[in-house]
């Protein structure tokens, strides 16, 4: 029997009793037999990760490895057992490398996995960002199984965007004359900088101050180049004024976030096959809309895949004129909610002074000479045309000079010094062949399942990995980030439809 604690007194009724509680020993020493195996039982996922992952071909990943046999050294953690820890540490939504080791310390699953061993946070860190390509060959070869397993089918594949906010702050955005002096100031610090070794502070202290220093000078010089690339996308003079760039993360941009607020983000594609929510494609760009996604996300697909799926479910934000051009050329049906017909609202012409009368539908158009005919019977002609989401937009435009000496120029087109413009909406080929297709029963079907198979994957790994920020800077390094968490979704389907009652069926 356990050592007794100091008896303590109670009253129980009218009883006073001495209760007896064994003491706890926090001086004694214990030593335990550990059986690695019995960490973990038999339907732990941790033992399907290390199970599949040991089924691919990780060459790529072993390629990489400086330690070989004959050669001094010591050996190197497997990349088998990496990949393990990490999938398995995303799918506990954990994302830190400091915090996978302090895991491998004393829970029992990084402890089965990695044999009771502590993995340095380094070995993991390194690993995480350093395989891009082998990342992808190991997510094809994870589709591969799923598609053997009859899971992926590509006969229908809905596809969404998520924005998710990158790992810089809304004061870290800059513009042009503020980066100059920033950068300016980094470089006169990196000039003054001295010889780490006559440092009063330790060598390794001062040598990382320069370092911070040397990539503060590369980030500013970064953001610059990112400005100029976001002022040449502009196309008015206002525009490119107001461009800034990020100073922290050069390469992401401001976006519109799902709750409506603005911010520095990234823009997180995502194919799934509605047969079992697999995602079979995923890119991260940095369009703050969606509108020409679509088109590489079909490639995506077709090169995880090898073929191509054979229809597209989106929502508004794809379905435009390009798009549905692009999908007809590739023999990809395309299903999407029908993008707004817009024009000139009439609060807006209501701000510019315009009255009633002189609304657009109190032009008349003549369709046979391609025109329309203004309240004064002045003739509008046909300027120019644009593309806006899947309308043609043809502008007509009144003779400035007849503009002028009009006696209704106050009311129809006040401040203008160009003659009064009207712009007509027009439905293209493609427009009006998709809506007539949207208006099925079958097509309405189709798309009522959009939400429910296109946003879990999102839904998943923005609250299960906690994916809602990137860690990483840089477009390269945060793909690499949704690459993983994307790797990790589809090995939970795996486990959750093939591996689970497989286990549950052998008990
Ligand atoms: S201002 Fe120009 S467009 Fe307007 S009614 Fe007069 S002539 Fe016609």
């Amino acid at each position: 029997m356990g050592n007794v604690s100091s008896p303590v007194t109670a009253l129980k009724g009218e009883e006073q009793r001495l209760v007896r509680c064994k003491e706890i020993n926090r001086q004694q020493l214990l030593l335990r037999p550990v059986e690695v195996e019995k960490l973990v039982d038999l339907g732990h996922p941790v033992r399907a990760i290390w199970e599949l992952v040991g089924r691919f071909n990780l060459e790529l990943f072993y390629a990489e490895v400086e330690s070989v046999e004959g050669v001094a050294g010591r050996p190197v953690w497997d990349p088998r057992l990496l990949i393990s820890l990490w999938i398995y540490a995303y799918k506990e939504g954990v994302s830190s490398a400091r915090e996978i080791a302090r895991l491998c310390e004393y829970h029992p699953a990084y402890q089965w996995l990695s044999g009771l061993e502590v993995v340095n946070y380094h070995t993991l860190a390194d690993f995480w960002i350093r395989h891009n390509e082998a990342l992808d060959q190991l997510f094809i070869e994870v589709l591969g199984v799923l598609s053997h397993e009859g899971l992926i089918t590509l006969q229908r594949v809905m596809h969404d965007g998520t924005k998710v906010k990158a790992c810089a702050s809304d004061k870290s955005f800059h513009r042009k004359a503020t980066l100059q002096d920033h950068l300016r100031l980094a470089r006169e610090q990196v000039e003054q900088m001295g010889d780490p070794e006559s440092e009063e502070l330790s060598q390794r202290v001062a040598k990382a101050r320069q370092r911070a220093l040397r990539e503060k000078q590369q980030r500013l010089e970064e953001a610059l180049k990112a400005l100029e690339q976001i002022e040449a996308s502009r196309s008015k003079a206002s525009e490119k004024e107001r461009a800034r760039a990020s100073s922290t993360d050069p390469e992401a941009r401001v976006m519109l976030q799902a709750k409506g607020a603005y911010g520095p983000s990234y823009n997180v594609q995502i194919s799934t096959d509605a047969k079992a929510k697999i995602i079979v494609g995923v890119g991260v760009t940095q369009a703050p809309t969606d509108a020409a996604e679509l088109e590489p996300a079909v490639d995506r697909v077709e090169a995880n895949l090898g073929e191509k799926p054979k229809q597209m479910v989106v929502d508004a934000g794809f379905t435009n004129q390009a798009t549905m051009e692009a999908m007809t050329e590739k023999q990809v049906d395309l299903i999407g909610a029908l993008p707004e017909r817009s024009g000139v609202a009439p609060n807006r012409l209501q701000q510019r002074g315009v009255r009633p009368e002189f609304y657009p539908q109190a032009f008349e158009y003549d369709a046979s000479a391609d025109c329309y005919r203004c309240p004064a019977g002045k003739v509008l002609l046909y300027e120019t045309q644009e593309r806006q989401g899947a309308s043609l937009r043809r502008r007509y435009r009144a003779r400035a000079s007849e503009c002028r000496v009009c006696a209704f120029q106050a009311q129809c087109c006040p401040g203008t010094k160009r003659g009064r413009s009207l712009v007509r909406s027009e439905q293209t080929p493609e427009l009006a062949a998709f809506q007539a297709k949207m208006e099925t029963a079958e097509a309405q079907a189709i798309y009522k399942q959009r939400s429910g198979v296109a946003e879990f994957p999102n839904a998943w790994i923005k609250d299960k990995i906690g994916l809602r920020q990137f860690r990483l800077r840089g477009l390269a390094k945060v793909s690499l980030e949704a690459l993983w968490a994307c790797l990790t979704y589809n090995i939970c389907q795996w486990i959750r439809l093939c591996w689970r009652p497989q286990i549950l069926a052998q008990a």
